[in-house]
């Protein structure tokens, strides 16, 4: 009897099932550059975006924004640190947020095959209303909200499911758009990952070898043919 690939496929939120990048990070963006401009920074919109296009391959927004405020000396440093932090984490959210297209049809045909996990870093209520906001929560056995961008705590995470034998690294497929953050994290971790190439990261491309994931995918009309799922 052939035994089923996979049990569980774990699900990342922002940018995998929800466009984060375009309904979302523009207007926290917006606001970051706000809070920077009213405490001295002088630079224009166009230079801060170019910043922070360049450097968000290998750091969170939390390092991004820290490290502009300390290379242009602004100060009381906590105090702007803080309120970019919750501006940009703690972003307003529309009472409705669209899903991808097709993540909706593709969920509901992976229900009632395996067991569907989503783990997403950021604000916990924030992230929650995501959740709820985008209709997803239904379809999820298990869902985890680790701290905002700090990617040990998704390794934690999964080591901790992998540990009380909610997963087997082996027949787990780990899904999400960001290379250096999920991929690595599961790959190193044992489970088979698909890179969700969608938003700010889909540019990127694999640095060593737990980065390069196992499958690709645009879009989630793929997802079930590329990993036969
Ligand atoms: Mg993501």
């Amino acid at each position: 009897m052939a035994t089923e690939r996979f049990q569980t496929l774990i699900f990342d939120l922002d940018d995998t099932l929800i466009p984060t990048s375009e309904v979302l990070i523009p207007q926290a963006v917006q606001q970051v550059f706000e809070i920077l401009s009213s405490n001295g920074l002088s630079w224009d919109f166009k230079t801060f975006e170019a910043y922070r296009k360049k450097h968000m391959a290998r750091w969170s927004h939390r390092e991004i924004i820290k490290n502009i405020i300390d290379e242009n000396h602004l100060s009381p440093k906590s105090h702007i640190f803080e309120s970019c932090l919750k501006a940009f984490y703690e972003v307003d959210l529309p009472a409705q947020i669209p899903l991808l297209p097709d993540a909706e049809a593709t969920l509901k045909y992976l229900v009632p095959r395996y067991r569907l996990f989503l783990l997403t870093a950021g604000e916990e209520n924030t992230q929650m209303k995501k959740v709820i906001r985008s209709g997803v929560k239904d379809f999820f056995h298990e869902i985890k909200i680790v701290g905002a961008l700090e990617k040990q705590d998704k390794k934690e995470s999964i080591t901790e499911w992998i540990r009380q034998k909610k997963i087997e690294p082996e027949k787990t497929l780990s899904i999400g758009n960001r290379l250096k953050d999920e991929i690595r994290v599961s790959k190193s971790l044992g489970l088979h990952t698909c890179w969700f190439k969608f938003g700010e990261h889909a540019d990127e491309s694999p640095t060593e070898p737990d980065e390069q994931p196992d499958y690709e995918v645009a879009h989630h009309s793929e997802l079930v043919s590329t990993c036969r799922l």
